[in-house]
């Protein structure tokens, strides 16, 4: 029996993180997020502390780093660099999305990955965890460029994914246009029309619903979270920050549920609309970010309400809150903030959206606090859903996804109650979702032996 206390162990392995890779603060946080949740669990467990499961899984199984040539429309040479972490691949392939920002590095993708492991536990569907992309930057680039980019990007990466092996999807900065070019350039290479990447179009492969399925996710979970306090989503003012692929449909489903949604972001500031963003105000949103590839402060131009300049939403009075931008978008001052001004939940849509800080302060004033390895995993989940039609050689209906999609989301939430649950009744999502995600990956581990 080990007899260390928490905080000790807590220390001791942060330690250990930090001294083998230092300099990638992401990943420290994550890793924080985690093994603070986990340590009472793990004391009280000694097998897993024995076979060192933590160790191993903190260690990528395979870290794969490319150079990414290519040119522009005016024949300018660029160098970008590639990445894909296979991160662990205990209960399935590795599974986990590419994502295209100048902000990319072995940090990130180290944090995302590590995260991914214990999210696409938490489906129970059978994925192992992994993350990539590169420091390219689409934004302000023509089709014919970020084609070329895609296709210089897979010429490498094709040789470490398949159906069996590593399945990517999208993120940041990848949507359906760079998948495509994606799928296009492997399907060339390899000559095989495989399930090799989740996010296909529906002609060619993909699911009905996968667009839609993290944001829609994140607000199934946000509505479970509600039901425990007998309270819904209808009526309810919720604050959106980002305004891509997934604040989007987050916002799509908020209005279908009667809520309303008063601010969505982009990377140069908010827009808040006190009246309430409805379906047609939505309709320009889509139009001007995935169409013109515009900037959200049109929307403020256009409809005559206020912009934020260079500044997030967490100012705006609000019952629910939906970060569905980036990482660390909502720091302690910003927490701070939000409780103060009546928010009662917080589901992240987005990876690591709240600083360790943020984070236990939402825990210590005991809202609603939904961590992004259960909030967001809808997204991973119709991934899976996208490869088991692909194995099929069928496509389920609209309706069968998102009912599958709702089921998954439900069991999460279940999950999370049944680790989290504290003796004063109040449920830490955090460690709920930690803990389950953890077992399955361990207990897997543990049984294929020292691999
Ligand atoms: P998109 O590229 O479609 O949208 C990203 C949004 O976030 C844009 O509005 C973008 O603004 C904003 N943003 C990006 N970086 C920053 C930054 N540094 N500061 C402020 N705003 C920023 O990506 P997704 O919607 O797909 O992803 C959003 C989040 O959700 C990410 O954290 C991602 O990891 C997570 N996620 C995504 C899943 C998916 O299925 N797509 C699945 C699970 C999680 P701008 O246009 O100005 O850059």
């Amino acid at each position: 029996m080990n007899t260390k206390s928490s905080k000790i162990f807590i220390q001791d392995f942060m330690n250990y993180v930090k001294s083998k890779d230092p300099g990638q603060p992401e990943f420290h946080q994550a890793v924080k997020e985690v093994v603070e949740t986990l340590a009472d669990y793990l004391l009280d467990n000694p097998r897993y502390l024995h076979a060192r499961i933590l160790e191993r899984m903190v260690e990528p199984e395979r870290i794969i780093q490319f150079r990414v040539p290519w040119s522009d429309d005016r024949g300018n040479i660029h160098i970008n660099r590639g990445y894909r972490i296979e991160m662990n691949s205990a209960i399935g392939p590795y599974k986990g999305g590419l994502r295209f920002h100048p902000t990319v590095n072995q940090s990130i993708l180290k944090f995302l990955a590590f995260e991914q492991v214990l999210k696409n536990s938490l489906t129970s569907l059978p994925m192992g965890g992994g993350k990539g992309g590169s420091d390219f930057d689409p934004k302000n680039k023509s089709d014919n460029e970020v084609m070329r980019f895609c296709q210089s990007f897979m010429s490498e990466l094709a040789r470490h994914i398949g159906k069996y092996t590593d399945v990517p999807a999208g993120d940041i900065g990848v949507g359906g246009r760079e998948i495509g070019f994606l799928f296009g350039q492997y399907k060339r290479i390899r000559n095989e029309f495989t399930g090799v990447l989740t996010g296909k179009g529906v002609e060619w492969g993909g699911s009905l619903i996968r667009p839609e399925a993290t944001g829609y996710g994140t607000v199934y979970f946000a509505e479970e979270m509600l039901k425990t306090r007998n309270d819904s989503i209808s009526g309810k003012i919720v604050a959106i920050s980002g305004s891509g692929n997934v604040a989007q449909f987050a916002a799509e489903k908020v209005i279908e549920l009667g809520g309303k949604v008063v601010t969505l972001s982009d990377s140069s500031g908010s827009i808040y609309d006190p009246d309430g963003i409805d379906s047609e105000k939505l309709a320009f949103v889509m139009e001007l970010k995935n169409v013109h590839r515009g900037r959200i402060k049109e929307y403020a131009d256009k409809y005559n309400i206020q912009y934020l300049n260079k500044k997030r939403p967490w100012s705006v009075k609000c019952d629910l809150a939906l970060p569905c931008a980036t990482e660390n978008e909502i720091n302690e001052e910003e927490a701070k903030m939000l409780t103060k001004n009546g928010c009662i939940l917080v589901a992240e849509g987005a990876n690591m959206p709240t600083t360790l800080e943020a984070v236990h302060h939402f825990l210590d004033s005991k809202i609603l606090y939904g961590p992004a390895k259960a909030a967001n995993a809808g997204g991973v989940a119709v991934s899976g859903l996208e490869m088991t039609q692909n194995s099929m050689r069928l496509a389920w209906s609209r309706e069968e996804v998102d009912s599958k999609l709702h089921s998954i989301m439900v069991n999460i939430h279940k999950m999370c109650i049944q680790f989290g649950k504290e003796p004063d009744g109040y449920t830490n999502y955090v460690k709920g979702a930690n803990i389950a995600g953890f077992v399955k990956v361990a207990n897997s581990m543990m049984a294929q032996g020292l691999v």
